[in-house]
């Protein structure tokens, strides 16, 4: 099938409902909103402040709230999120896939703090949590992202804007066309969804990017609200325009997408060695942090250590493959999830699996 250059309405609508398929096919399970490691932890409201479907905000300390998105209830969060408030301002937690799911951060706001809004802070630049930054724009509060992330938002989806899109699509329809067993099939046709849901997002959005670009060579810095400090720190593990939001008084880190919990992280833009760094950080952090993580529920440091097990389990499979000479796709297909990992969901194969695999080899044998 060959797809038009330019995209229609109804392109995008039948494209939605493929959405749908896509994320009923994809062995992302609906999220609980806390991990049971945390479920009697006093800071973890036991209500929602605001719940509209797609994503709940609750309380998990003082001045401090999460959002976490339900996939399985509407795609206009599509990632967690939350904010901060002192008494004197507040920071806003990621731009989201809509603008609706940005309203959504400002209202839940509102229900306990008239604050002014010091920022709003994509923690990277992928379009599930940069998207929504219009709303943002509309309202015209700064929007707070590492330094590079305005010119990756450019890179990889203005991009797809001007035409793009449809060298991007044809690749994966290729892949899926000469997959040769059922499984393969599958996996192709998974990274196929997936990367329809990037395009038609893409050719849908009005981009509004990052205003107040965060030099990490300048970070950690300490964002005093009245009351409540955050400090945003730099990492380059999950893209090379991480930023995480951390209330150290309280123990609670808002991590973007260097924690999955529940499912094999998307690592195709990654640094593995810079993700293991970023997630030893995390460790040491202490027993008792509350993370927010970029998808799945609230969770504690058990996340951690199961995303970096199989972050390991992957580099483990990828250097053996590496050093018996078969090409990273090949070793994509040959990874098998070990039982204690099973019951781990993943957004694609391609995206998860071939995306980090790919990313090892790139560090075993780098590009001169
Ligand atoms: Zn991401």
């Amino acid at each position: 099938m060959r797809h038009p250059v330019g995209w229609s309405r109804r392109d995008f609508l039948t494209s939605a409902s493929c959405l749908g398929a896509a994320m009923a096919c994809s062995r992302l399970l609906p999220a609980a909103w806390a991990a049971d490691s945390i479920a009697q932890d006093p800071r973890v409201a036991a209500t929602p402040l605001l719940d509209k479907g797609f994503a709940s905000s609750r309380k998990i300390g003082d001045g401090v709230y999460a959002t976490i998105a339900d996939t399985t209830k509407g795609y206009d969060a599509l990632c967690n999120g939350g904010f901060i408030v002192g008494r004197d301002a507040a920071l806003l937690i990621e731009g989201h896939h809509l603008p609706t799911a940005a309203a959504f951060e400002l209202e839940a706001l509102r229900m306990v703090s008239q604050a002014p809004v010091r920022a709003a802070l994509n923690t990277h630049y992928h379009f599930d949590h940069s998207f929504g930054n219009a709303f943002y724009g509309a309202q015209r509060f700064p929007i707070m992202a590492h330094a590079k992330s305005a010119g990756m938002i450019v890179e990889r989806y203005a991009s797809l804007q001007s035409g793009g899109a449809p060298a991007l699509l044809s690749g994966f329809e290729k892949a899926a066309q000469e997959a040769r067993d059922e499984i393969r099939k599958q996996r192709a046709a998974g990274d196929l969804q997936a990367a329809n849901l990037l395009v038609n997002s893409s050719l849908h959005t009005a981009l509004t990017l990052p205003s107040e670009p965060l030099d990490p060579a300048k970070l950690p810095v300490t964002i005093e609200l009245g009351g409540l400090s955050a400090v945003i720190e730099a990492h380059h593990g999950h893209t090379p325009t991480d930023i995480t939001i951390r209330v150290p008084s309280q123990n609670i880190v808002f991590t973007g997408d260097l924690l999955f919990n529940g499912s094999y992280p998307v690592a195709f833009d990654a640094n593995m060695a810079g993700w293991m760094k970023a997630l030893d950080t995390f460790a040491k952090w202490g027993k008792d942090t509350l993370f927010v993580p970029g998808h799945g529920a609230v969770c504690g440091q058990e996340a951690v250590a199961q995303e970096r097990g199989a972050l390991e389990d992957l580099g483990n499979h990828a250097q053996k493959m590496f050093k018996a000479g078969v090409s990273w796709q090949e070793a994509a297909q040959r990874y098998e999830i070990p039982e204690k990992f099973k019951k781990l969901g993943y957004f694609s194969w391609g995206f998860c699996i071939g995306g980090a695999i790919g990313r090892y080899y790139e560090e075993l044998a780098p590009k001169r």
